[in-house]
């Protein structure tokens, strides 16, 4: 715990102090974030920093992996991620949903382990949402963690067009579903072309 004390001494001496009329703004009006960002709880991927953004411009949801399960019955079970996906599209008006990937993802690389699944972990189950994705990527050539990464975007990006909200957000105001895979060894950012199904490297 003093490690955080003492980061936040410093954010209150160093940065406060030129957040503070923000902080004030957002307080009184309410925060109106433009994206909503899904990324993975991978420490070294922090969607701020990469992007360069302040309080108040990213509302995110990670957890291991980037994903975003399929719409489920809201009555059975606790939908933590889909609750905040839905408060994010349906009171937030979010313009954009990007999912954030990024290499050495240690979520992608235990669901390419053949170890077997323990029926007791929720990390396993949850994993469990890479399965379809991992048997589309048999026979690929290449690195197959790269691939998977690539396929966790892909398949978080099909699985929140199954929430009824998110195609309506999508057809009513326009709202975009868009990719990216972050390097955490050099910084680089690739985004998928819609068009075309490839990630391409922002330069
Ligand atoms: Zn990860």
């Amino acid at each position: 715990m003093q490690h955080l004390i003492d980061g936040y001494r410093i954010y209150r001496e160093k940065r406060w102090p030129e957040l503070r009329a923000l902080h004030r703004r957002l307080a009184e009006r309410g925060q109106s974030p433009h994206t909503l960002v899904i990324a993975c709880s991978d420490s070294r991927v922090d969607p701020a920093t990469i992007f360069n953004a302040g309080p108040g411009e990213l509302f995110v949801i990670r957890n291991v992996a980037n994903l975003a399960p399929p719409c489920e019955e809201a009555s059975i079970g606790l939908h933590g991620v889909s609750s905040a996906i839905e408060f994010a599209v349906t009171k937030l008006y979010v313009e954009t949903i990007l999912v954030l990937g990024h290499a050495q993802c240690g979520g992608v690389a235990a669901a390419l382990s053949e170890e077997p699944r323990d029926p007791n972990s929720f990390l396993d189950a949850w994993i469990g949402l890479l399965d379809t994705a991992k048997a589309r990527i048999k026979g690929c050539s290449g690195d197959p963690a790269q691939a998977l990464e690539h396929e966790s975007i892909r398949v978080t990006l099909e699985n929140l067009k199954t929430f009824p909200f998110v195609v309506r957000a999508m057809k009513e105001h326009g709202m975009e579903l868009v990719g990216a895979r972050y390097g955490v060894a050099d910084g680089s950012l690739e985004v998928l072309n819609l068009e075309n199904g490839a990630f391409e490297p922002v330069v």
